[in-house]
């Protein structure tokens, strides 16, 4: 990736409820997502970048893609796969 790209970067706090695996119950996490997105100029220079590293995450100026969807994409990577209380702190265990 070339140096002197745009960069979007993004600072997410959010709080989401999630359902423990365990007992069921609901609790609250709160996210602070920090994530900088490299901006490529047009599809093609996105797939360039594919080419030299397939995990890159990245955005094309040209997308029409909303912030908000975008925001709630980091948030939906970012959730854990088995939510759930930390050990031993499902309400009612002992
Ligand atoms: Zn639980």
């Amino acid at each position: 990736m070339e140096a002197g790209r745009p960069v979007l970067r993004l600072d997410i706090r959010a709080t989401v409820w999630l359902t423990c695996q365990r007992c069921l119950g609901r609790f609250t996490e709160d996210l602070d997502i920090q994530t900088v997105l490299p901006v490529a100029r047009d599809e093609a220079e996105l797939a360039r970048w594919e080419a030299e590293d397939p995990l890159v995450d990245a955005l094309v100026a040209e997308t029409r893609q909303g912030l908000a969807a975008l925001v709630e994409d980091e948030i939906l990577l970012s959730l854990p796969v088995a939510p759930r209380h930390p050990d031993g702190g499902c309400p009612g265990q002992a």
